[in-house]
């Protein structure tokens, strides 16, 4: 359903128009204007004329030269002027001349003169009425050019048909579901992501229990993940869930070319929105509101405004209302820092990517309703799409029952499905998230690499899940660490292991494989500003010692740090930061390269299972460790640099 907009937009400054003028209004408007302008100019020197008998210049001279001007009024470009002769007659007969003024005429010359032969002046100062009308025709024009060429611009820009009706006519998308018909059930997978939500639907049906106690719940969640992964499957779930009423509405609909539109059809949606609450008000693609304010390009642009009024309207709302705003992004790391602050979107749902089980049961929840013929193995197809997203299921499900109706069949087969994965996925753009067997092989032993340096190491962060199922933010796998306890001190030993653990990626690859991959660059890039932070801040390189050459600009608030020292020093902080870094690799080399049949088993293990935890991980590690106990200890422990 459309939302009715009644309201006009906001007042901003430079405000697009009125929401009611339809197109042609504006047309009228300006025709009228222009009109009223020559009428108002022409019937202004008619009455001039009609009033004066015009003279010419030299009349007036000789008139002047002769003492016979009484009275005389100098305008702008005229001057108006009664003779003796006339100013003897009775007032009602008098008729006053006029003549033109040479622009280059100085008119207080020719005040000073017409006082010496004995006329009062009766206004020597310029009365500029025709000087008026000039701006003021002139003022039209410009205004009338900047509003066609910003209608032309419109559309030319928006792309979406009838922008000129856009114009005044609000085309928010807002849509607003009484019921979704979604539930869980229909959300395959995503255990995590649901289980966050659970707690929003209790709130929803029955706020009392929460106010009571005087919790206050959270007004918003952010759901990040990749496009397709099922977001708004979740949210209309989490409204089917409570039974509630769901609106939705794109961030990029926000964004309008005239300035305070945004703003005020943000207002408009929580408007509408409070009027049904409880209810689910869902935001896709907040990132296209909800990125940074950027206070470089300079001020009040649409987008901040905007972005200011949804901040407004998401702290204005009483929690106990019974709104709850989930927004949806796919790049969390853009968003505005006051969008995240607590009160706002401060829950972070990760919605990933579906792992093996995942895909299975998103297959199983998308057949649900289609005929399948006996040789259907769901499983198989499941293994074949790592990568795939929900969406990409979706419509390869769909695609395959076409094909088999196509074929004219009543039962949608095994082929059916194969043929369509090359289609949908294969053949997309979307392949490049599916990887290739080699790849997949060099992503599960850079994985492994990190989990087991990690495992083996003394002063590490316990693992608690590896997977190569590529994740939200490009990577291709991730291997997380829990710490075990919140810390506020490390020592120079642990940064060191955590630098060997991120390290253990690429020493993997190059151990197993001999290659470098691209995809260990943000790894490196955390191990060298971990050293560059040892080094140049807390003082834990043999080279520089006690010495912080980098001072921390903003401590509280992103605490970056920039050198502030010589160039020497500066050229030493480097040579420093290489050096520790080479000899983590070359530490993480070595304990991959002792432990070559852990790492081999442990690999081989994820690839088939795609996702492990780190129970599982250290499962493998104690068997082995068990097996020869004496030598791993001695062999973690040395730790010689060797040639690359
Ligand atoms: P997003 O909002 O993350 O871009 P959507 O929620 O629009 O993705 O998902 C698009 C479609 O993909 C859904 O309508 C649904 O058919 C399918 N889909 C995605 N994820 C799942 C899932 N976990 N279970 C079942 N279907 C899913
Ligand atoms: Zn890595």
């Amino acid at each position: 359903m459309d939302m009715n907009r009644k309201d006009p937009p906001q007042n901003g400054p430079n405000k697009g128009g009125d929401n009611k003028t339809p197109k042609n209004n504006i047309w009228i408007t300006l025709l009228i204007a222009v009109a009223a302008v020559f009428v108002i100019s022409s019937i202004y020197s008619a009455i001039n004329k009609s009033q004066y008998n015009q003279t010419t210049w030299s009349d007036f001279r000789q008139a002047m030269a002769a003492g016979q001007i009484a009275e005389a009024e100098i305008q702008y470009d005229r001057v108006i002027y009664l003779t003796k002769e006339e100013a003897a007659k009775p007032a009602s007969q008098q008729k006053a001349c006029y003549t033109g003024l040479p622009t280059t005429y100085n008119q207080m010359e020719l005040a000073d003169a017409l006082i010496a032969q004995g006329a009062t002046v009766d206004r020597a100062i310029v009365e500029d009425n025709s000087g008026i009308m000039m701006v003021l025709s002139y003022a039209l024009m410009i205004g009338g050019m900047f509003l066609i060429t910003n209608m032309f611009a419109r559309r030319m820009g928006g792309g979406e048909g009838g922008m000129m009706g856009g114009f005044g006519k609000s085309k928010a998308k807002v849509y607003m579901e009484k019921q979704t018909g979604v539930t869980f059930k229909d959300v395959a997978g995503q255990d995590e992501a649901k289980e966050s939500l659970q707690e929003i639907i209790d709130f929803l049906h029955n706020p009392q229990k929460y106010t009571e106690i005087g919790a206050k719940l959270p007004k918003g969640a952010l759901l990040v993940g990749s496009p397709g992964t099922g977001k708004t499957l979740l949210a209309k779930a989490v409204a089917g869930e409570a039974n509630v009423p769901f609106f939705s509405i794109s961030g990029s609909d926000f964004v309008e070319m005239f300035v305070g539109m945004g703003a005020s059809r943000v207002r408009d949606l929580f408007k509408e929105a409070a009027k049904v609450a409880p209810c689910i008000i869902f935001i896709d693609e907040i990132d296209a509101v909800g990125r940074a304010r950027d206070s470089r390009y300079g001020g009040n642009s649409e987008h901040e405004q905007t972005l200011n009024q949804l901040l407004n309207e998401i702290d204005g709302f009483e929690p106990t209302k019974g709104i709850v705003c989930l927004a949806a992004t796919n790049r969390p790391e853009i968003l505005d820092k006051a969008l995240l602050r607590p009160g706002r979107f401060d829950r972070r749902i990760i919605v990933d990517r579906p792992n093996l089980q995942g895909r299975l049961d998103t297959l199983k929840v998308h057949t649900r309703k289609i005929k399948l013929a006996e040789d259907v193995d769901l499983r198989k197809i499941a293994q074949a799409t790592a990568g795939a997203v929900g969406a990409d299921l979706a419509n390869l499900v769909n695609e395959a029952a076409l094909r088999a109706v196509r074929k004219g069949r009543k039962l949608v087969n095994q082929e059916d499905l194969l043929v369509s994965f090359e289609t949908v996925i294969a053949g997309s753009e979307k392949k490049n998230t599916v990887l290739t067997d080699m790849e997949k092989r060099l992503v599960a032993y850079h994985e492994v690499g990190h989990a087991l340096v990690a495992a083996l190491e003394k002063h590490s962060q316990p693992v608690s899940k590896i997977t190569i199922v590529p994740h939200t933010s490009g990577a291709l796998g991730y291997t997380m660490q829990m710490p075990e306890e919140e810390k506020f001190l490390n020592t120079s030993e642990e940064l060191k292991t955590e630098m060997r653990t991120l390290l253990g990626g690429r020493a993997a690859e190059a151990v197993v494989f001999g290659v470098k991959t691209t995809g260990a660059s943000n790894d490196i890039q955390r191990a060298t500003g971990l050293a560059r932070n040892m080094v140049a801040l807390y003082g834990m390189s043999e080279e520089l010692g006690l010495m912080a050459p980098a001072s921390v600009t903003n401590q509280y608030l992103d605490g970056q740090s920039y050198l502030d020292c010589s160039q020497e020093t500066s050229a030493r902080v480097d040579s420093a930061v290489q050096k520790l870094l080479d000899r983590c690799y070359e530490e993480a080399k070595t304990l991959l390269t002792e432990n070559r049949s852990l790492l081999d088993e442990i690999s081989e293990y994820l690839l088939v299972k795609e996702t492990i935890t780190g129970d599982e991980l250290m499962a493998f590690v104690n068997a082995e460790q068990k097996r020869l106990p004496e030598e791993t200890e001695t062999e973690t422990e040395k730790s010689e640099p060797e040639e690359a």
